[in-house]
């Protein structure tokens, strides 16, 4: 991603990422025209919508840790789990 400084137009180097939620950040920024226009500001980034769905879902990663266990952690977990009752 780039991000551009508002004041001059040069390129913009991003010093910290806050992570507000899942779908919400402030990008801290400094002008890379440090001599010249020295800006720093803050930029908002957000999800906006999905243009085409994960393959890859929730359940789905679960399960595909799950099957990558060692078949003894596996029948472990099934164990704790106790799904006979
Ligand atoms: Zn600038």
């Amino acid at each position: 991603m780039r991000v551009y400084c508002r004041e001059c137009g040069s390129k913009a180097l991003i010093t910290e990422e806050e992570k507000m939620s899942s779908v919400f950040s402030k990008l801290y920024c400094q002008c890379t025209n440090a001599r010249a226009c020295g800006h720093s500001f803050v930029a908002h980034i957000n999800f906006s919508h999905t243009l085409k769905p994960s393959a890859v879902k929730p359940n789905n990663s679960l399960l595909v840790r799950l099957c990558e266990l060692p078949r003894d952690q596996q029948l472990q977990m099934f164990e704790q789990l106790d799904v006979s009752k």
